[in-house]
């Protein structure tokens, strides 16, 4: 029988009720003759709460006993939706990710798929079995731990089932109907659009649109997976949503087509380093071994020998990585003069392929922020997008202004 993956995240899960409501649209689509790999993630608010516990524990955590931790909000409600299928006579049973096994490599709080076995599910489907379903966000290290996916991580999930099961589809159900030209939370304008490029969706949720893990969005485009987004909380068809797919299949575009955001950053300037051969990889390889993702880096120019560097980062990885470089220093591995902290930036980006044949974007983002008197802190560019560091206060201000700008209300 064919195979189809439905994702439900946390809103669409978060409690018993919601548990029904998606395990009924699961029964739907059993009963048009699919086999169905239903993947779950935690109920919503469970994962944060999770990972707060163990920031209280253990503010430099061992990354392995929070895998652990922050694991077990899907394999509750995994178990319950399962619980609740069979309640409905559909004939189903939990996974957690050790039993399938999904496999991944050990870099624990953002594994990566390495193989998802697929006999085991697929001889309970061929003893009559019609809903798997399969906690999301988890896996298997080769060390026989517990690891996760980093945080949106069900969506990858669920992809990397698809493609292992070749499933016809796999269906991402959320709190809202499809993928927006910006979040619809910040600007109201926001239009709903039928279908997205896979580098465009990549280029979003890599800046910050949290609809889709960006490494799902990775794995859809290597292999091919029909990806669509769509609401739990109405009635679909089979047109619903948005479809993710390649930029053949999409006949107008915009040379804008989306505006995202990411508002938990942090700058940090390493003031006065040395400017010479080896300083960065110094710096920058300190901050990797500690586990820090940096994003944008710009050098300023020198003067008598010394330079400033400045790097972005996520806010929650600061602490992380102000410690690596007190004991850099300490360790007389790197000279600065100071360390300045900015914990209240974010970044905002405009994303569109239509960008590589058109030029004047830069010019008029920042002629539309200049308008709106918001200062750029760093900007950085790449073929289809450009991304500029802002204070976090006129994040929203920002958003409206450029969706506003470049007309994406406008199909
Ligand atoms: P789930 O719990 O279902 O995985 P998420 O909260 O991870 O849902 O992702 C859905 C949210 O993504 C939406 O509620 C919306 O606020 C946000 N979002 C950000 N950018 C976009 C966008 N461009 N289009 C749609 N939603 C977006
Ligand atoms: N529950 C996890 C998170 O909140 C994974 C997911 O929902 O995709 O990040
Ligand atoms: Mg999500």
């Amino acid at each position: 029988m064919p195979v189809l993956v439905m994702k439900f995240g946390g809103t669409s899960v978060a409690n018993l009720d919601r548990i029904r409501r998606a395990a009924k649209r699961v029964g739907v689509e059993v009963a048009k003759g699919y086999d169905v790999i239903v993947i779950v993630s935690a109920m919503s608010g469970e994962t944060n709460k999770l990972v707060g516990y163990v920031d209280e524990t253990s503010p430099l955590y061992d990354a392995r006993e929070y895998d652990a931790v922050v694991s077990s909000g899907e394999n509750v409600t995994a178990g319950l939706m399962a619980l609740t299928l069979q309640e409905m006579d559909v004939p189903a049973r939990s996974w957690q990710g050790w039993q399938v096994p999904l496999k991944t490599t050990s870099a624990h709080s953002q594994a990566r798929i390495e193989e998802i076995p697929t006999d085991n599910i697929n001889a309970k489907f061929g003893e009559g079995m019609r809903v798997a379903v399969v906690a999301g966000f988890q896996g298997i290290s080769e060390e026989g731990r517990i690891t996760t996916l980093g945080r949106g991580g069900s969506d990858t999930t669920a992809v990397a089932f698809a493609a292992a099961f070749d499933a016809e589809r796999c269906d991402i159900y959320t709190d809202v109907d499809g993928v927006y030209t910006t979040d619809p939370r910040v600007c109201q304008k926001a239009r709903k659009l039928d279908k997205i490029a896979f580098e465009e969706m990549l280029e979003l949720a890599s800046l910050g649109a949290k609809v889709l893990q960006t490494r799902s969005v990775e794995l859809a485009m290597r292999y091919k997976v029909k990806l669509r987004v769509l609401s739990s909380f109405e009635e679909q068809s089979d047109e619903a949503g948005t479809l993710v797919c390649d930029e053949e299949e999409i006949m107008e575009s915009n040379v804008v087509s989306g505006v995202a955001f990411s508002r938990d950053e942090a700058k940090m300037t390493l003031l006065s380093v040395a400017d010479r051969p080896g300083i960065a990889s110094i710096i920058f390889g300190c901050l990797s071994d500690a586990g820090v993702n940096v994003d944008m880096i710009v050098q300023n120019i020198s003067e008598d020998g010394r330079t400033d560097m400045t790097y972005s980062l996520p806010t929650d990885q600061v602490k992380r990585a102000d410690q690596a470089l007190a004991e850099l220093k300490s360790s007389g591995g790197l000279n600065f003069a100071e360390l300045v902290i900015d914990e209240d930036v974010a970044k905002v980006s405009v994303v569109g392929i239509g960008m590589r044949s058109q030029s004047g974007v830069a010019a008029k983002m920042f002629k539309v922020l200049s308008d709106e008197g918001i200062n750029i802190k760093v900007i950085t560019t790449s073929e289809i997008k450009i991304s500029v560091l802002v204070d976090r206060k006129y994040l929203e201000l920002a958003v409206q202004a450029l969706h506003d700008a470049f007309e994406l209300e406008k199909a």
